[in-house]
């Protein structure tokens, strides 16, 4: 797990970290990056955005974006962000992020954003649908963490790439303009990656290889069933590989017991389905307690649409500091 710097005793550090509404959420989003999100919640200013612009990039319904900026927000509630505690909003609540994001792209060169592994990954994925906000998706990422000055942003191993742009971009700025920005640090959990159920690729809603910790117990169990275990067990009485099978690592968070399961997919003591079947049994007993808040919170709509609106009203007068002083210092009257 990275180790956080210590609050400076002057300015309170930043936190921020963007969320798509581009599905529910999964196993993956939650050992990456949400519980760092809580965590966090305690130790810093924590900013919190379901990033409604970036998922347009992939979600072209109206109808469907906005019911799943919705089930994100209550989402990530029930899984323990608390707005006593941090700001969640809505990216499109603060449009100053995408006039941010245009004049960050005056100091990025073109080259940076077509070498983005995600911009590459993505072209491939969808060849009929490379629309332009995908390439320029990091600089609106770079404007998001900006916006609000945070230093800490915590996401998943995935993201690297982005943070790494995220720092060239607002170096680039302050080069040129000022020291403006400080340079974002990315922190992980102990899982930056978590393989999805093909067990092949990273988890991800935009592959569909998820397990959704709020789904209902039956979807779960299905999802779980699903996954790719150890390709080289192929009778029951096989010896199994626990440290490359999926469902043995993703024990290791569910239970204090996950060696003795490891040691009995390694002597052949207990078979893939076994180990898969407890696996679905804990994660669906682990996720219980968010899953009841989950459905409080859907149940109240205008809850949640009070909390988004808060958190959007609350960030106003740092995104209008943000806009005057960038505005003042490249020549915009
Ligand atoms: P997705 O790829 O499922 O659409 P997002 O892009 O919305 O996920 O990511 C939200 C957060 O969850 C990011 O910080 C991202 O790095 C993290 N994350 C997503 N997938 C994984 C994964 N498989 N393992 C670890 N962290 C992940």
């Amino acid at each position: 797990m990275t180790a956080f710097p210590a609050r400076a005793a002057a300015a309170p550090l930043r936190t921020f970290s963007g969320i798509q509404p581009s599905g529910a959420p999964h196993i993956g989003n939650d050992l990456g990056a949400i519980r760092n999100y809580v965590r966090l919640q305690d130790e810093y200013e924590a900013i919190y955005c379901i990033v409604d612009y970036h998922a347009l990039t992939t979600v072209h319904e109206g109808e469907v974006l906005r019911q799943r900026t919705f089930e994100m927000a209550a989402s990530l509630l029930a899984l323990g962000l608390d707005p006593d505690r941090c700001t969640l909003f809505v990216q499109s609540h603060r449009p100053e992020h995408t006039e941010l994001a245009w004049l960050l792209a005056t100091v990025t060169p073109v080259s940076w954003v077509e070498r983005t592994p995600s911009f590459k990954e993505k072209r491939e994925a969808r060849p009929d649908d490379i629309n332009h906000a995908l390439l320029t998706y990091p600089v609106l990422q770079a404007a998001d963490i900006a916006m609000y000055k945070a230093s800490i942003v915590p996401v998943g191993g995935d993201q690297s790439a982005h943070l790494e742009l995220s720092r060239e971009i607002v170096r680039a700025f302050n080069r040129r303009y000022g020291e403006t920005f400080p340079e974002p640090r990315e922190v992980h959990t102990e899982t930056p990656v978590v393989m999805g159920t093909d067990g092949l690729r990273r988890m991800s809603k935009s592959i569909g290889n998820t397990i959704d910790i709020l789904a209902a117990p039956d979807v779960i169990r299905q999802q779980v069933m699903s996954m790719v275990t150890d390709t080289q067990r192929i009778k029951r009485t096989d010896p199994g590989r626990p440290e490359v099978c999926n469902v043995c690592q993703l024990h290791r968070f569910f239970g204090e017991d996950y060696l003795e399961i490891q040691d009995g997919e390694r002597t052949a003591r207990t078979g893939c389905v076994d180990t898969k079947r407890l696996l679905a049994d804990r994660i669906i007993r682990h996720y219980a307690p968010a899953r009841e808040r989950y459905a409080e919170l859907t149940g109240h709509p205008d809850r949640v649409e009070g909390i988004l609106e808060a958190g959007a009203d609350r960030l106003r007068p740092i995104a209008a500091a943000t806009m005057a002083e960038v505005r003042e210092k490249m020549g915009l009257r």
